[in-house]
């Protein structure tokens, strides 16, 4: 190109070491040999003094067409090496799809809500609409209305906690307010709200003043109302069974006997077969050997309670049933201490202690 001799081996080293460079390291201690203030190019500019001055100008020209040439190139290299170093990056990050997932912890729903939506599921597939109502309570609504005056015995078999303050009730009569000690002052408000014809399941938490190891004081209960014309005892027997077959998903044998439930004429409580041992063993721990489980208590909805709803009982009738989901929890998924419901230690779940919950909690 040039005919300054200092251009082409200045041109020509550069281009030798521009070949062994492979990363920015190197390439900016290059920059700084070649471009930097004491670089190569530099000291060729300052030493143009010392040639004839004919010859300067040319020279000075070729030097600086050399600058230029070398910092394209430089930055060429700088984009290359970039790049390369992004493709390898990539390349050392690729995600392999092929490999198997690592596997994630999953959670679930409690026993208890988990029982919960099993039987709402089954009631809504009989065309029951799931109804709910406050925890604290007007007393009018948790007694009064489901035919317990305050004189009435089954008052001391729910005591319960009490509100200091008092509230003024759809019924103009200044109440108390409590923790509700059942869901039964729902089926109350449906009737008022909805009227009859009426089919509700009302699902909730149920606080009374008990603390033992088959007690706790609070628990949940889903209790369910059917109010129609001509309803009579065969409906609640069938429908009720129904639920039970559905939840522990096979047929078992039941029977009712006669009980009593201030808001219900007549009740009766409905005890199916043990579903450990279906009554062959003389030494179960569930069923004591009786070969029978207590698991509800329903009856024909009391005039009273009906005419409390604001429904005509000469005109209406209806049945209520109610069932602890705490103990159909621990009968469905065989847990022997009603407390761990209440324990936030889920090892105990795993550890061995329970079987059945412990297939549940693989197989999720
Ligand atoms: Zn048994």
């Amino acid at each position: 190109m040039g005919n300054y001799k200092d251009v082409e081996d200045i041109r020509s080293a550069f281009e030798a070491d521009l070949k062994s460079i492979d990363n920015i390291k190197s390439l900016d201690e290059m920059r700084v040999k070649y471009a930097g203030k004491k670089g190569v190019l530099t000291l060729a500019l300052k030493s143009l003094g010392k040639l004839p001055a004919d010859e300067r100008p040319q020279a000075g020209q070729e030097l600086n067409i050399l600058r230029d040439e070398i910092e394209r190139e430089l930055e060429a290299k700088k984009i290359a090496i970039n790049n390369l170093e992004n493709e390898r990056k990539e390349l050392s990050e690729k995600i392999d799809v092929t490999l198997p997932a690592r596997g994630r912890d999953c959670g679930a729903f409690h026993p208890v809500m988990q029982t919960m939506y099993e039987i709402a599921e089954i009631m809504t597939g009989l065309g029951y609409s799931i109804a709910l109502g406050p925890e604290k309570e007007e007393e009018f609504y948790n007694f009064e209305c489901l035919n317990i005056p305050a004189w009435h015995p089954a008052r001391d078999m729910q005591d319960t906690f009490y509100f200091p303050d008092n509230i003024e009730s759809d019924n103009g009569k200044i109440n108390r307010t409590l923790l509700r000690t059942h869901t039964s002052p729902v089926q109350v408000r449906s009737m008022l709200k909805y009227g009859a014809p009426l089919r509700v399941v009302c699902p909730g938490k149920v606080y009374r003043r008990d603390n033992d190891p088959t007690h706790s004081p609070m628990f949940n209960q889903m209790e369910g109302l059917l109010i129609d014309k001509d309803v009579s005892f065969a409906v609640l027997k069938g429908t009720i069974g129904e639920m039970m077959n559905a939840f522990f998903g096979r047929n078992l044998k039941n029977r009712f006997r006669a009980s009593y439930f201030p808001f219900t004429e007549p009740s009766m409580e409905l005890d199916i077969e043990c579903v450990e041992c279906g009554g062959h063993d003389a030494h179960c721990r569930i069923c004591k050997g009786t070969g029978w489980l207590e698991v509800a208590g329903m009856g024909m909805v009391h005039p009273n309670v009906i005419r409390a709803g604001g429904i005509d009982p000469e005109i209406y009738n209806g049945f209520a049933f109610g069932i602890g989901l705490d103990r159909m929890a621990m009968l469905k998924y065989n847990i022997n201490d009603l407390r761990l419901l209440f324990d936030g230690n889920v090892s105990y779940f795993l550890s061995g202690r329970s079987n059945r919950s412990e297939r549940r909690a693989e197989s999720c």
